[in-house]
């Protein structure tokens, strides 16, 4: 019988790792960072340290108590051995946000991970452009060694490559894919002292797993976002997170009517509560908002949306070309469609000018040798922008702000198009946000302060400019009465008719 365990990420943001067992071998369905657990003890300047591997996760609780972790990341003063060490085969991926990602770097090297190919790229891509930590690894690992006496400090070796983890796609790879994955920008430069050495690639079928699995692709605010159907003695179908009402709202449906004969449905709820009174936004209406907006402004167009969420991307790559501005991405995007591009061929920075930052791009190997190489001509620096704000429509965001200096904007428009603020982190960040704005007249759309008691602002967002990644409760509890999973075995587990595996109000977007 199989048996379902879900370590991490009910009740809370993101943060999944559930496992499923049949016959002694099991898959977990995501790994991802907890992100409000992570919270409880971190923040900006308090970070966990990757020189103590995962020694302060451990300690903090913010891992699961499992031997399944790389050994690289013990240090001498924690043991796992009296941890179960569960027979994992493999890692079923749904998408790259992180906190469905975020802690596959520090499983074992031998666990491989099943993933869309667009979830594979972006992954890579954003190891390739952030900065190493054991968290990030999560399709190449930089592994590590104690750096004193009494192995407590671990540090990384320097003199060993990145190695490769075992990937498997649930599409057939393609060869931009794999050669995508065979090198690390920099790694031939003449001082470079690791390279990438890459593991396998193959499809998914190839995998002895424990449980016949099919992938699904389904509609979220990011590419590749994948649901899988686990037949084994029970069938089970896990959704990640999805939505209906994205363009691509009609493949859900299409694993809905694949997911029927599911006895266990474990189904995200990131929006499960009555929707109180929400207007029905979906991507085509942000859109026609969006657009309005623009026509309406005069002198430079600020767009803040998520940085992978593509889709919303080419929205606003349709307004730029029906208002006759050209649409700025920063090279770290531009790099990350250049990934995304590996996988099908297609080019999508063609029509997008590449915002050139005051800096030494000698150090950001991924930007001289990729984003140069294919966008050279594209490029386009703060003076460009200053003469012609009319001209442009710049994809920032609040941690972009810091450009503006350079650019001395007078006036313009910020369209905030991505969710509200659902920390007290994020409300700081807003008001900082405002002052920026207010320090070179800019005036916003999507978010505004509005004059409180005595001298307070109170932070206000229109939700017209922002459709959310995540079904509505109402299209939630259609899927759940179309898949229709059984009473009778729903009910060992807890008496629920589904596993509803998060109940958040909002969604940080990462
Ligand atoms: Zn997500």
């Amino acid at each position: 019988m199989v048996s379902l365990t879900v370590y991490d990420g009910a009740n809370g943001i993101g943060g999944n790792k559930i496992y499923l067992e049949e016959n002694g071998q099991g898959v977990f369905l995501d790994f991802g960072k907890n992100f409000g657990k992570y919270g409880l003890f971190y923040e900006e300047f308090l970070k966990n340290r990757d020189t103590r591997g995962i020694h302060d996760l451990m300690y903090l609780d913010l891992l699961p108590q499992l031997n399944i972790y790389r050994p690289d990341l013990i240090p001498s003063d924690l043991s796992l051995t009296q941890f179960p060490a569960l027979n994992v085969t493999v890692v079923l991926l749904s998408h790259a946000h992180m906190d469905h990602c975020g802690n596959l770097g520090v499983l074992r090297k031998d666990i491989p991970i099943v993933a869309s190919p667009e979830s594979i790229v972006i992954m890579k891509g954003m190891q390739d452009t952030g900065t190493t930590s054991i968290e990030s690894d999560t399709t190449y690992l930089s592994m590590r060694q104690p750096g004193d006496d009494l192995g407590l400090y671990l540090e990384s070796i320097a003199s060993m490559n990145y190695l490769g983890k075992d990937l498997y796609c649930t599409e057939m790879p393609s060869e931009g894919l794999l050669s995508f994955l065979s090198t690390r920008p920099g790694q031939d430069a003449p001082k470079a002292r690791k390279k990438l050495e890459p593991s396998s690639c193959a499809h998914y079928t190839e995998m002895d797993l424990p449980f016949e699995v099919s992938a699904h692709p389904v509609d979220h605010s990011i590419l590749g976002a994948t649901a899988y159907i686990l037949r084994g003695d029970t069938t089970i179908a896990y959704t990640g997170d999805f939505r209906l009402h994205g363009k691509n709202g009609e493949s859900t449906r299409k694993f809905v009517n694949q997911a029927k004969d599911a006895s266990i449905l474990i189904i995200e709820g990131t929006r499960a509560g009555p929707s109180l009174g929400e207007e029905k936004v979906t991507e085509q209406s942000v859109c026609n908002v969006c657009q309005e907006s623009v026509e309406t402004s005069s002198g430079l167009v600020i767009a803040d949306f998520s940085a992978r969420n593509f889709e919303r991307l080419e929205t606003f790559q349709e307004i730029a070309q029906k208002t006759n501005r050209d649409l700025v991405v920063t090279a770290k995007d531009a790099y990350m469609l250049h990934s995304v591009g590996c996988v099908d061929g297609v080019c999508r920075t063609e029509s997008l000018k590449i915002y050139k930052e005051i800096t030494n791009k000698t150090r950001r190997k991924w930007e001289s040798e990729v984003v140069q190489k294919f966008c050279d001509g594209q490029y386009v620096d703060h003076t460009t922008i200053r003469s012609n704000p009319d001209n442009y429509i710049l994809c920032f965001s609040f941690f972009d702000m810091k450009h503006l200096l350079d650019i001395k904007p007078e006036g313009g428009t910020y369209i905030y198009s991505a969710c509200e603020a659902f920390t007290e982190e994020m409300e700081i960040d807003f008001r900082r946000l405002w002052q920026w704005l207010r320090r070179f007249n800019i005036s916003s759309c999507g978010f505004s302060m509005e004059k409180g008691e005595g001298a307070d602002y109170n932070l206000c967002f229109d939700g017209r400019y922002h459709a959310s990644g995540h079904a509505s409760g109402e299209d939630i509890t259609w899927i759940i009465e179309q898949i229709d999973p059984e009473d009778n075995i729903a009910n060992s587990y807890r008496s629920s008719r589904v596993v509803c595996q998060e109940f958040r109000e909002c969604y940080p977007g990462r």
